[in-house]
């Protein structure tokens, strides 16, 4: 059980559970989540997750869309995510003239505030990260975890956290060490991924790197347990990947709100929904893959092929022959039966397996890679192109 089978926002201990898997991730192993809403505060979390070894390893060596990308260029336009938060930064704390980043990663997004005028720092537990925040950008990310970095936030006058809070264990515990680092009246402007609207949401959105999926609601009473005063919220939807949710804060003294009975209807709901779309497009997605002839190779071996493997079962899984994936690190490792190998092993020979683009975020890009390399179109396998439920996502 998660955190000693205690919520991770108000420590309950009883859950409507939603959604299980066991997946077996690469490099990390077999692992059995659940999710599920909190009967008492309405969050909606991981229950059963992941050993703390296991997550660290993932994101060492194996998260393929967090850390450093080894692609971090020096490129002047922010980010969408980025713009979003300067948006929200400039409008609800004008007077603040800098901003300390809190899991900066390689350093883009402090580029573009520093050059907005802000002083800027920040932290990031990877020392490659944090090197290429230097080298790249010329910008001194803190090589250091959460409680490392906690004396260097002091003298800043805003906080950032960008797609982090929903990747902690323990985001309470997490926002009220931030909250003793820095005096009353420090801002904090932070985004995540916002728990609605299930149509607009890609399948595998419950996924082994979120361990929270915040509303405005529990993402405001998150904050003020923490002692931060939220100023604002903002949802919005129709943004790439998902909805996401941003607020803007003030370090202020503590509250202990709580949530309706309406609420946690509401939030069950919800989960119940996300889970029920969720094992119908795993379904379509199997039969699809079932209807292929011969062998099959799948391009990706990150936490969607986990979730394919997993959810998406069929006659399909006995003619998959391996995984291919262009992140080294991966080279060598298992993911199920198979071994991880390098692109290099596809040629582009009129016949031969059917490769299946195993993402949701990429496959336009991977597909497009796949015929530059003179993979004939007949052995492209694409899961959502075309459907009409992942035209809605
Ligand atoms: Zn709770």
């Amino acid at each position: 059980m998660a955190h000693n089978g205690a919520c991770r926002l108000c420590g309950a201990s009883d859950f409507e559970v939603v959604q299980r898997e066991a997946l077996d991730l690469a490099g990390v192993g077999a692992t059995a989540l659940s999710y599920g809403v909190c009967l008492s505060c309405a969050l909606l979390q991981q229950i059963d997750s992941a050993s703390p070894e296991q997550r660290e390893r993932h994101y060492r060596f194996f998260a393929s869309d967090s850390g450093p990308a080894g692609n971090a260029t020096p490129v002047g336009t922010p980010a969408p995510h980025t713009q979003r938060m300067m948006e929200m930064l400039r409008e609800y704390l004008p007077a603040a003239r800098s901003v300390f980043e809190i899991g900066a990663a390689a350093g883009h997004a402090l580029y573009c505030l520093r050059e907005a005028g802000y002083r800027v720092g920040g932290c990031d537990p990877s020392r490659l990260a944090a090197q290429q925040a230097a080298h790249v950008f010329g910008i001194e990310v803190l090589p250091a975890g959460l409680a490392d970095a906690l004396p260097h936030m002091a003298g800043f006058d805003a906080l950032y956290l960008s797609h982090l809070l929903e990747h902690l264990t323990e985001p309470l515990a997490a926002l009220k060490l931030i909250r003793g680092a820095v005096k009353r009246g420090t801002g904090l402007v932070l985004e995540v991924p916002c728990a609605v609207a299930p149509e607009d949401l890609p399948p595998g959105w419950f996924t082994f790197e979120h361990v929270s999926y915040f509303t405005e609601a529990t993402l405001t009473r998150a904050l003020g347990r923490a002692g931060f005063r939220v100023l604002h919220t903002r949802v919005r939807r129709g943004v790439f990947l998902y909805p996401v949710i941003a607020a803007v804060a003030i370090a202020h003294d503590a509250e202990e709100p709580s949530a309706s009975d309406a609420e946690r209807a509401s939030a069950i709901a919800f989960a119940r929904a996300v889970a029920a779309r969720d094992a119908a497009i795993w379904a379509e997605t199997a039969r699809r893959l079932d209807r292929l002839e011969g062998p099959v190779v799948v391009w990706g071996a990150g936490v969607h092929s986990s979730q394919l493997l997993a959810h998406a079962t069929g006659p399909w899984q006995d003619a998959l022959i391996g995984f291919v994936d262009r992140d080294s690190q991966k080279w060598g490792a298992r993911l199920g039966r198979h071994f991880i190998q390098p692109p290099k092993i596809i040629t582009p020979d009129a016949t031969g397996p059917s490769i299946v683009i195993s993402s949701f975020a990429s496959e336009t890009q991977i597909a497009a890679d796949l015929a530059a390399l003179g993979v004939p179109e007949s052995r492209i396998v694409r899961l959502y192109d075309g459907r009409e439920i992942a035209k809605a996502a």
